[in-house]
């Protein structure tokens, strides 16, 4: 038997619930993992409300670490007692046991600690492919990145800074700035007290950015493509906010040519080969150096609800674990 979590309906952070679960064997492509951590992800929160579909009841969580147990046929990667971690699809990573299919579970090299796993696979390989896979970014390019203090907005300040691009990054407090700046950002604007296209525009000398990362979605979306440059790329890839709604492609050309794409990890790591060289790039990062994980919230998995509670409330930085067994 295992522990988990599961929801039986969309809902609030309540709906959150601990059951005993049976464990099977892992058939052809499977792998059994015992959890050490999970992670906790803002993808949690858009499932366990109901903004992004999945089968009910469900076990929630996308990311963790752990050892594993067994292997079915055709593993040919992973063996009984590796220490590994993973972001993967279906949910399922809140649980101190699972079976799942074994494309996506990493060997962890012996440098990262299991709660550095658990905290940065998910966050870690979403920053590999918003920098290195969505659209041409070199050195001395500048990004507008919302968010910056949180789970992968920090990943995200590093990376940049260690690839030379300059990351302004934004943030609701002037803690959370600081925080973005001294893991790399080279300028953070509180958006909640400043206008951030005003911000960007004295920033950049009027020039604006080549790219917008923004994972904040309905409250930002028009004043991202505000502070790009013509032809520049607004990349969404989340909805801390709310969804982006009727949106007019028409202003894409009326600003300046610009472009939109909405992309997600899953299908950049869906192909079991890309998902692994993707996995060595970060594990290159973190073991360099040049990007640490910062873990400012740690929790039993019975604390879940609480922990939601926390990252919907913004009250979170950096990213936030789960200590399951
Ligand atoms: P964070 O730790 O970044 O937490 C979310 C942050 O969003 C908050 O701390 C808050 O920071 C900011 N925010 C702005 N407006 C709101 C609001 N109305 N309600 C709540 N938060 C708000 O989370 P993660 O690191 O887990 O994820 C960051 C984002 O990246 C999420 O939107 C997530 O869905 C997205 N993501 C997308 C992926 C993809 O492939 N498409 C993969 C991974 C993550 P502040 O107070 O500074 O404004």
């Amino acid at each position: 038997m295992s522990k988990a979590v599961i929801i039986h309906n969309y809902g609030g952070a309540d709906e959150l619930t601990i059951v005993d679960m049976d464990v099977s064997k892992p058939s052809f492509g499977e792998v059994k993992v015992q959890h050490k951590y999970c992670g906790l992800n803002y993808i949690d929160i858009y499932q366990r409300t109901g903004l992004y579909n999945v089968e009910l009841p469900t076990v929630l969580g996308m990311e963790a670490s752990g050892t594993v147990v067994a292997v079915g046929g055709g593993v040919s990667h992973l063996k009984p007692g590796d220490r590994v971690a993973y972001a993967s699809q279906p949910p399922g990573a809140y649980c101190e046991e699972r079976v799942m299919p074994a494309a996506q579970v990493c060997v962890l090299p012996e440098k990262i600690s299991f709660q550095e796993g658990a905290a940065m696979m998910l966050k870690g390989l979403t920053v590999e492919y918003l920098i290195h896979r969505t659209t041409p970014i070199k050195k001395g390019d500048t990004v507008l990145f919302h968010a910056a203090a949180g789970g992968v907005g920090l990943i995200a300040c590093q990376w940049a800074r260690s690839e030379g691009i300059n990351l302004i990054g934004t943030a609701g407090n002037d803690q959370k700035c600081a925080l973005a700046v001294k893991y790399g950002a080279v300028h953070c604007i509180n958006y909640n007290t400043h206008d951030f296209v005003e911000e960007v525009t004295k920033i950049t000398n009027k020039q604006k950015v080549d790219v917008v990362m923004d994972s904040v979605g309905a409250a930002t979306f028009d004043g991202s493509m505000d502070c790009l440059k013509p032809l520049g790329m607004l990349i969404c890839f989340g909805n801390a906010s709310g969804p982006v709604e009727n949106f007019n492609v028409g202003v894409l050309g009326q600003k300046g040519s610009l472009k939109v794409t909405r992309p997600t990890l899953f299908t950049h790591i869906d192909d079991h080969k890309k998902c692994q060289s993707m996995a060595a790039h970060l594990f290159k990062k973190i073991e360099s150096g040049e990007v640490k994980i910062r873990i400012d919230q740690e929790y039993s998995l019975a604390k879940i609800s609480y922990a939601h509670k926390q990252l919907e409330q913004r009250k979170t930085t950096g990213s936030t674990i789960l200590k399951v067994t």
